[in-house]
């Protein structure tokens, strides 16, 4: 989401005028799009800015600005903590930067962290400009109304708006035209797309309506909420041809009593239903998954549910978190009486089942052939080209730039934590 918001700003900013560089020591003007979702993403900004300061004191005219999450949460209080800083904009007010930037050229300091109605909202979803990506996101819906405990993107993003399905599949028209070759769609809360709407589609129509687009080969969505993952969205992964064998779907616990807690409106026995669902109409997915460790209260035994989850799913990865209180949540209140070190210690044992596993799945695809849509040149340099196989897997080989936006055979020889190496068939 913050990838699709950075290229809206930088949309903008081009509209006025600007264009990108790639150091901010040569740069008028320098943004950072942030994320609160943890405390480690909250200071880093600081510390970003921090790094700023010198080259501005040096060259008072540069233009320092803070959008996305943090400015949303901090608002015009980030003006006062930050001297140096000239403009501050929230997450619905990305439309409103070329304005605060114009005003910033001329020595006024400026914020705007307003939440807009829905009709406003829905006028402003992102119009994609060209870029000759072979894969590119579309933003669905926007906003959370899921308030799981521990989270604050509701607060920061506001209610859930979905987008007019027909817009949605005319922008992909669009893109698929531009040369694009794989979409995803993307959302907060992906599959919770058109509930609130009168008369929309439901996610798995609009998926069937995606599907159905002449030109497009690949088809992805992020990230979507066990509780909505329903029989008809399972059932899309076994009849969809372009729909990817991929899903990520945060589980976040393996324990009843803590999803409660979380309020994350499912069990642990639901969640599995819905793995098994989805792996008895698609054999070869993979899933891919959230989790946070050391919610407040939570013990040994829930703990090892979570190891037990990640043992009967397979995960062939997952993010892993240590739980970070964020104010004004309601898990921010909760008794919390585990120590620190022994939070850690199990973040370090699930890491180590989970790397395990991990493994243990990639290294299948040794010596497999697979179908690899080229996205571009690889950043290993030699002439090598990247692209991903339908699990969302990284692939390195040597290969012209012609076969940039084609789906072609590559041999897996060798198999790195995060990528794969291959060879051109
Ligand atoms: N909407 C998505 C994820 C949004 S945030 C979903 O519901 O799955 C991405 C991930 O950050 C979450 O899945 C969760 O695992 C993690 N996360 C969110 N808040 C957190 C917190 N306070 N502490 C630690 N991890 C957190
Ligand atoms: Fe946060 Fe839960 Fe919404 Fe995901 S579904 S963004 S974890 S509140």
């Amino acid at each position: 989401m913050n990838v699709v918001d950075s290229e809206r700003i930088v949309d903008l900013l081009e509209g006025i005028g600007y264009a990108q560089v790639d150091a901010a020591e040569k740069a008028d003007l320098v943004l950072l799009n942030t994320c609160s979702v943890r405390d480690k993403a909250e200071r880093k900004v600081y510390g970003h800015l921090g790094r700023f300061k010198p080259i501005k004191d040096r060259r008072p005219e540069l233009i320092i600005g803070v959008g996305g999450c943090v400015a949303q949460q901090e608002g015009e209080k980030m003006l006062e903590t930050v001297p140096y800083l000239d403009l501050v904009f929230g997450t619905h007010n990305i439309h409103r930067l070329p304005e605060l930037v114009l005003q910033a050229e001329e020595k006024r300091r400026g914020s705007v962290t307003d939440f807009l109605d829905r009709e406003t909202r829905l006028n402003l979803f992102p119009h994609r400009s060209v870029r000759d990506n072979v894969t590119r996101f579309v933003t669905v819906m926007q906003g959370c109304d899921n308030f799981c405990s521990y989270c604050i993107v509701p607060y920061v993003r506001g209610r859930e708006v979905s987008r007019p399905s027909g817009e949605i599949k005319a922008e992909i028209e669009g893109l698929v035209a531009q040369g694009v070759r794989e979409v995803t769609l993307l959302g907060q809360n992906v599959n919770s797309y058109g509930l609130k709407e009168d008369g929309e589609l439901s996610f798995a129509e609009l998926l069937n309506e995606v599907n159905q687009v002449a030109g497009l080969e690949r088809l992805r969505f992020a990230t979507s909420h066990p509780k909505d993952m329903t029989d008809e969205l399972i059932n899309c992964f076994g009849r969809l041809d372009k729909l990817c064998k991929h899903i990520h779907l945060p589980v976040q616990s393996g324990s009843d009593r803590i999803l409660e807690l979380m309020n994350r409106g499912y069990t642990a026995a639901d969640y599995l239903r819905k793995v098994e669902g989805l792996k008895s109409v698609c054999p070869e997915i993979r899933l891919t998954t959230d989790i946070i460790v050391g919610f407040p209260g939570e013990t040994e035994d829930d703990f090892l549910a979570t190891l037990e989850m990640v043992e009967m799913v397979r995960y062939a990865d997952a993010f892993t978190f240590l739980y970070s209180p964020r104010s004004g949540t309601k898990a921010a209140e909760l008794q919390d009486d585990q120590s620190s070190v022994l939070k850690q210690e199990r973040f370090e044992r699930l890491c180590a089942l989970q790397n395990r596993i991990g493994e243990e799945i990639w290294q299948q695809d040794l010596d497999k052939v697979l179908p690899v849509l080229v996205e571009g040149e690889s950043k290993q340099g030699d002439g090598q080209l990247f692209g991903r196989t339908t699990w969302n897997r990284i692939v390195n080989f040597v290969g012209e730039k012609e076969l940039i936006g084609m789906t072609v055979p590559v041999k897996i020889v060798k198999v790195f934590r995060n990528s794969n190496l291959g060879e051109l068939i």
